[in-house]
């Protein structure tokens, strides 16, 4: 197998089947953030330009291997076809003879989508045999004459669409949000501009306990903040009052601690906080500095600690960011993430932003496009952060 780039590829006359990520947002019908459309459409309208036509498979929720319309491609079809200039038809299926009349009949210039492949078990290899997924595989490779995956959101996945597919395609390739993807999160962890500044925040420290470790071999400094910092002050023996605790995890912070100081790794927590007394926007709040009393709780960095980080990121040269300070979903406690999202905005730094929510914070200040780098994939760029290889990825590279 030739594992090629987009432009590489000649696909006139060809019909590409492309593996892209529209697991988007969707109320009432309607798309609600069109993000992971708007980013595939450069290797879409390259592909239409070149005289291709494409067949265009994605997931959308988790209708859990089966059939359930709740979960249907409608939605994001209807917005694709907006956003295009070129005929555009969703197929009744993934599989079945009227999905492969639609394609056989599909001319240069049209798109089709299938239908949510998770309607299928074998998509995800869940509840059936290795035989009956490598047979779906089989059906879908033999819609297009080129495989192209451009879906970074499902690259951590080893799906039938994304993993399995290219052992039955002679060409594949990266589309070019894939290639972007791995450009920037690539670079951070091989050849990071320094200063290198990683903000890590977000309700727990399990869940980004390998990224944390992974980043203090290359960077100088971490900013900690949101619901994990309290876990690494409990380590240091600071009271927290009710603040969120990992009990089983103290331990582990003591040896991030120890671990940074070791590697000359300037690892800062909260100074001060803004704390209530529930876990609510209508809570009675306090900015308080140093250790947390009994009966309150920390839920955002006080302001102290957001222009602390702020000047850190000032002068940086790499930023990657992944988690909110704090719990920003409620007004009261979005100022220590909407101060780091202004820092980071204003810097000269590479910016990269991964993770859904920091993501949606970012969106939500409206400086998403003052980042260098908004990553399409949540779970996806987290474990490419912890140093992981992506099944999605590396399936473009192994035959
Ligand atoms: P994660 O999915 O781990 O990135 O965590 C994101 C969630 O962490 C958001 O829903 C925030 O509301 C929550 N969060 C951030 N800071 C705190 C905090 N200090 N206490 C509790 N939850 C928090």
């Amino acid at each position: 197998m030739n594992k090629l780039a987009l432009n590489e590829l000649d696909v006139k006359g060809k019909r590409v089947l492309m593996r892209v990520d529209f697991n988007v947002p969707v109320k009432a019908g309607v798309v609600g953030d069109d993000t992971r459309i708007v980013a595939a459409l450069p290797s879409i309208q390259h592909v239409l330009d070149q005289g291709g036509s494409l067949v265009l498979m994605s997931h959308c929720g988790r209708p859990k291997g089966e059939k359930n319309m709740e979960f249907t491609l409608k939605p994001a079809v209807d917005r694709l076809a907006e956003l295009v200039d070129a005929n555009v038809t969703l197929a009744p299926d993934v599989i079945g003879d009227e999905v492969h009349s639609l394609v056989e009949a599909l001319q240069p210039g049209e798109i089709l989508v299938l239908e949510n492949v998770r309607f299928y078990k074998e998509e995800e290899g869940k509840g059936c045999t290795e035989e009956e997924q490598e047979t779906f595989a089989k059906t879908l490779a033999s819609y297009g004459d080129v495989y192209v995956s451009d879906a970074f959101g499902t690259a951590h996945r080893a799906h039938a669409s994304m993993a399995v597919i290219t052992k039955y395609m002679d060409t594949c390739a990266a589309g070019f949000l894939l290639e972007k993807e791995i450009a920037y999160l690539g670079k951070v962890l091989e050849a990071p501009a320094q200063p290198f500044v990683a903000i890590i925040g977000g309700a727990k420290i399990s869940g980004k306990i390998d990224v944390i470790v992974n980043l203090m071999d290359k960077c100088q400094t971490i900013l900690i903040g949101g619901g994990m910092a309290y876990t690494f002050y409990a380590a240091q023996g600071l009271q927290i009052g009710d603040s969120l605790l990992e009990a089983d995890k103290v331990e582990l912070a003591r040896e991030i601690l120890h671990q940074a100081k070791e590697k000359g790794v300037n690892l800062l927590l909260p100074v001060d906080h803004i704390v209530a007394d529930a876990f609510s926007a209508e809570a009675q709040t306090k900015e308080i500095e140093g250790e947390i009393e009994a009966g309150w709780m920390a839920l955002d960095i006080g302001p102290k600690t957001a222009a602390l980080y702020s000047e850190a990121v000032a002068t940086a040269k790499t930023v990657v960011w992944n988690g909110p300070m704090g719990c920003f979903e409620m007004a009261p406690f979005a100022n220590g993430t909407n101060s780091v999202c202004a820092a980071v905005a204003a810097s000269d730094s590479v910016s990269i932003i991964g993770g859904g929510d920091s993501v949606a914070a970012v969106k939500a200040a409206g400086v998403a496009d003052q980042m260098s780098h908004v990553s399409t994939g949540g779970g996806a760029s987290l474990e490419f952060m912890e140093g992981k290889q992506l099944p999605g990825i590396v399936a473009l590279t192994d035959a």
